[in-house]
């Protein structure tokens, strides 16, 4: 149960505040939470509303990593992927990605059956513990005639084949987070959304809490812990900023966004494209009966901080797209919502995503003791960046994970049931009260978009959003805003 007790949380004795709820946030709050660290976590929003409500959703297992020879990166991102199938079965389905070959430099069939035979090889043990259903078999490069029986829209005199393999995805990645943080309250978390973190409590160098204010009442808390750790994502420098001192190399922003499309999916499996003035590759990813196509990288323009589906940036990835795959229609298919964020981009190069993680120990800069700033590069490899944390606060001696067993998934009424249900069904309604009062919904958007992915389609949520509002208003254990 995710409760809102912020009363509760400032009295209590605390080792640990993190601030920022997506899901290195969250997942540092499991991490710590499963090692017997008292923790609470601070969200200025609703959990998982920024960043990580806009991944592509793809668990990466890295053959791109292997690929550059990456091999620290690559076993990284086979070992978390595995982290994440084996602990929530229940939200992650396998994603079978095909990539039209058109036997140019490492695009090449022979290299790319070298790089899955290797890929098969390292990642021996990928499957160990896996549910049947989630098995990851072996890739393998398939025939000009094969991709075509599979892709039809792949045919093209230059097609030489393509490769095949297996990923995991995450159909509603805000609700793995959510699980995350249930499991984090399991084991004696406390997690507070619209709570906003301002300011640093410091005696005689080290760190002693953080004043935040309550979103929903305005009202200002203190919270005590000797360690407290900034995941705010895109907002990490300026948190550090205002908390301690400016560190300039956690976040130089570069745009990110996938677009969800009103397109049938051309086929079952997901497709990676390479538009030849991009320059990299995409995934067309099913989604329902839509599609979700990215990820695309722009610069970021302060001036212009919203893209919408008009933007020159969209259009262009969507002309790029239609350009690469004549015949699917991309280019007349609806842009129902762009999914964007800002990612961090490398040191040395503000067009490119950055690839490694950054912790900071701000005593090591002149700052006070048991203050770490943190920026992130991936949902995947989340959990790993949560256990390096705990070994930089605990200078490389954390304690020990205690066994702490993930509560059973929640779940709630579906889409049909909803739309079906009467006025006098209270079961429906009463289903949707207890999820929205058990995981701290404040707002019905958290309900609709982040505990469930009832409205994550907007026609869906046209149809079923007034509907859920009705119905919560009139149960008797909801308390949400509309
Ligand atoms: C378009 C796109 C597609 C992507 N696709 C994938 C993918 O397929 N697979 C993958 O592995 N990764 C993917 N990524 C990367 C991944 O989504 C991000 O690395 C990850 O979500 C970042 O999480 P975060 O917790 O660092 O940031 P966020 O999710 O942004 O969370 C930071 C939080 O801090 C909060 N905050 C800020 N200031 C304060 C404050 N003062 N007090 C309290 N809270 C505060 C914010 O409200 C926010 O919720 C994608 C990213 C983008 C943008």
């Amino acid at each position: 149960m995710i409760e809102r007790r912020p009363s509760a949380a400032a009295e209590g004795d605390l080792d640990l505040i993190v601030v920022g709820g997506g899901i290195h946030g969250a997942c540092l709050t499991l991490e710590a939470a499963r090692r017997g660290l008292s923790t609470l976590l601070l969200e200025r929003d609703d959990f998982g509303g920024a960043t990580s409500w806009n991944s592509l959703r793809i668990i990466h297992g890295g053959l791109r990593y292997l690929q550059r020879l990456d091999l620290a990166r690559y076993r990284e991102s086979v070992a978390e992927r595995h982290w994440f199938m084996r602990n929530f079965p229940d939200q992650i389905s396998r994603l079978t990605c095909l990539m039209p070959l058109h036997g140019r430099g490492l695009r090449r069939p022979s290299v790319f059956a070298a790089a899955l035979a290797l890929d098969d090889l390292l990642s021996r043990g990928r499957n160990r513990g896996l549910p049947e259903e989630l098995a990851l078999e072996a890739g393998r490069t398939l025939s000009p005639r094969e991709t075509i029986e599979i892709f039809p829209a792949a045919d093209s005199p230059s097609l030489s084949g393509a490769a095949l393999w297996n990923d995991a995805f995450m159909p509603h990645s805000p609700r793995v987070l959510i699980e995350v943080l249930r499991w984090a309250a399991a084991a004696g978390a406390q997690a507070l959304n619209y709570f906003e973190v301002d300011g640093l409590s410091v005696d005689d160098g080290n760190v002693t809490g953080v004043t935040a204010t309550d979103r929903e009442t305005g009202r200002r808390f203190e919270f005590g812990a000797p360690r407290v750790v900034n995941c705010a994502g895109p907002w990490s420098r300026e948190l550090s900023a205002a908390l301690d001192r400016e560190v300039a190399e956690l976040f130089r922003p570069i745009l990110g966004f996938n677009l969800l499309l009103d397109c049938p999916p051309p086929t079952r499996v997901a497709v990676a494209v390479s538009p030849p003035e991009f320059d990299r590759s995409y995934f067309l990813v099913p989604w329902r009966n839509r599609l979700m196509a990215g990820t695309h990288y722009a610069p970021w323009d302060p001036e212009r901080p919203e893209p919408s589906a008009d933007a020159p940036e969209v259009r262009a990835f969507l002309a790029g797209l239609a350009a690469a795959l004549p015949g699917l229609g991309l280019e007349r298919s609806e842009v129902l919502r762009v999914m964007w964020g800002r990612l961090p981009s490398r040191p040395d190069d503000d067009r490119e995503v950055a690839s490694r993680a950054v912790i900071r120990r701000h005593a090591d800069l002149g700052g006070p003791v048991g203050l770490v700033s943190t920026s992130g590069v991936k949902y995947t490899t989340a959990r790993a960046l949560a256990e390096t944390t705990l070994a930089v606060l605990f200078d490389g001696d954390p304690p020990p994970r205690h066994a702490s067993p993930r509560p059973l998934p929640a779940r709630w009424p579906s889409l049909a049931e909803i739309e079906t249900a009467d006025a006098g069904n209270r079961a429906v309604a009463e289903r949707l009260a207890r999820l929205a009062s058990s995981e701290s919904v404040v707002q019905l958007e958290d309900l609709l978009l982040r505990r469930t992915d009832l409205g994550l389609d907007p026609s869906d949520r046209e149809r079923v959003g007034d509907k859920i509002a009705r119905m919560l208003s009139t149960a008797p254990t909801a308390e949400v805003s509309p």
